[in-house]
């Protein structure tokens, strides 16, 4: 099938650029030091070209992620890096045979950890972002709550999410090293063997942690493209539906983008705006009513998840298709 075939709006995949990337990141971080985060791409078939890769523990952020992987056969090291109060679900998912792995930052998460039948929990440390996790310095009193309620504690993470898209690579390295001096010192209290960190941004930078949690860096978008030097995987493919002396319009709008990162991008254009089902250019050469034109993404994972499939393309070519079958809670 060619793209042209495709009905509008499509979520499309450069092949050769999503391999590179793959690529480029198992050779930064082989093996067990990247933990690849399915959350941005939400794709079971994706997950496996990881896994093919050599990395057989994964990051999810939802406990449909991880049924969703487990069913796969992806679900011998699944670490649900969030917070869950309801784990009746991811017990289910260990009684049956899968490793899941959850965050606590509070006694009542680890309660309910220790109730739903998980048995492994990573102690999540607060390291500068306002959102998840304990006090560096409570992690260690937290740790041995835990091993009261009888689980196994694994170790520690703490996602420096603030610090993904800092612009100046030396500030971004630095303000790393500090957050993740908060990290290690929370270790030392914990004990266990892992130190899971990181993101696409700081998968450099980050040397303290044992394990890299990166996501986006597979399939990428405009924002994370400033930053750091994977390829932009991504795109939806519209198409134009109106033309104006000074604009055009193409059919890829707020529903099928996610724009908390800004306005996408179209090449030789300028983006106006976006709208429900609609994006208004401003193209630097005249585009014609029924041109295919790819829109890039200012951020993956939102985009990503309004979409049933992404179609995996080699120019215009569609050489496979895939379902986004994590979506969904
Ligand atoms: N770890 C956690 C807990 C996250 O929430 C995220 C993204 O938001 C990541 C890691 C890193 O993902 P990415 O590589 O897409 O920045
Ligand atoms: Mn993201």
């Amino acid at each position: 099938m060619r793209i042209d075939e495709l009905p509008t709006p499509a979520l499309l995949v450069e092949r050769a650029a999503l391999e590179a990337n793959l690529d480029t990141m198992s050779a930064a971080l082989p093996g067990a030091r990247l933990r690849p985060h399915v959350k941005a791409h939400k794709c079971t078939a994706l997950a496996h070209r990881q896994h093919a890769n050599g990395h057989a523990g994964f990051t999810c952020a939802t406990v449909r992620e991880c049924e969703v992987m487990a069913a796969a056969g992806l679900g011998a090291d699944l670490l649900l890096a969030n917070e869950v109060l309801d784990t009746r679900r991811l017990g289910a998912l260990v009684r049956d045979g899968a490793r899941v792995t959850v965050a606590v930052d509070s006694p009542e998460t680890v309660v309910a950890a220790a109730a739903g039948g998980v048995r492994e929990v990573l102690v999540d440390v607060n390291v500068g972002l306002p959102r998840c996790g304990c006090p560096p310095e409570r992690a260690g009193e937290l740790a041995d709550t835990a091993r009261r309620a009888g689980l196994e504690v694994r170790g520690v993470m703490g996602y420096e999410g603030h610090l993904m898209l800092v612009a100046d690579p030396a500030d971004r390295a630095r303000m790393t090293g500090d957050a993740m001096a908060l990290l290690t010192a929370a270790a030392a209290d914990v004990g266990g063997e892992i130190i899971s960190a990181g993101g696409t941004g700081t998968y450099v930078d980050n040397t303290w942690a044992t394990e890299i949690q990166a996501g986006s860096y597979a399939l990428m978008d405009t924002a994370y493209g400033a930053v750091v030097p994977f390829g932009q995987a991504l795109s939806v493919l519209g198409t134009v539906v109106s033309v104006a002396a000074t604009h055009a319009v193409v059919d890829v709008g707020l529903k099928s983008l996610g724009m908390d990162h800004g306005l996408p991008t179209i090449a030789e254009a300028q983006v106006w705006f976006c709208s429900d089902e609609h994006t208004t250019f401003a193209p630097e050469t005249p585009v014609r009513v029924g041109d295919r034109i790819r829109v890039l993404p200012a951020h993956v994972d939102p985009t990503v998840v309004l979409h049933e499939r992404m179609h995996l393309v080699d120019g215009d070519v569609v050489v496979e298709t895939w379902a986004v079958d994590m979506r969904g809670w």
